[in-house]
């Protein structure tokens, strides 16, 4: 004699199959959570990269201005500033690139613009310039605003 045969096993398999129906629906509820929070890690992946993009172009436009700014301004304070003290050529931004070197007198209140080309100035002022070269802490001083020290002796 077995249990099912008396009825009670009815039962049991009764309760065994609303068991079972409740644990698909409670896998099924889990999978769906699963499937939503994924869908919304999606969403918000996806939302992310958009305002990761939309940072990189606002900063790509805020560079490409400031380098406008940059250079407006750097043109500017070119001209203003660096006018040769000796043949009055304003200095450009890429004199260097072409190997122009350009020279400030120390004096805030130079008696020319405070700036020349190392080739427009005399030989004197280019030996005193050459022998300090190699000591950063050296003030130079042209020849206009302190002509004592190119006195020959
Ligand atoms: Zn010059
Ligand atoms: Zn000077």
């Amino acid at each position: 004699m077995t249990i099912s045969d008396n009825g009670e096993g009815y039962f049991a398999e009764r309760e065994d199959a609303q068991m079972k129906k409740q644990e698909d629906k409670k896998v099924r509820d889990e999978e769906r959570e699963i499937r939503r929070k994924k869908k919304l890690e999606d969403d918000e992946m996806k939302a992310e990269k958009r305002r990761r993009k939309e940072a990189e172009k606002t900063e790509e436009e805020q560079e490409k201005l400031k380098e406008k700014e940059r250079k407006e301004k750097y043109g500017k304070l070119a001209e203003k500033k660096y006018r040769c003290g000796v043949c009055d050529i304003r200095g450009r931004i890429n004199d260097e690139m072409y190997g122009i070197e350009w020279y400030g007198c120390y004096n805030d209140t130079c008696k020319t613009t405070g700036w020349y080309h190392f080739e427009s100035l005399s030989d004197s002022e280019k030996a005193v310039i050459r022998e300090s070269l190699d000591d950063e802490d050296v003030r130079w001083y042209c020849k206009a605003c302190f002509p004592r020290l190119y006195e020959e002796e």
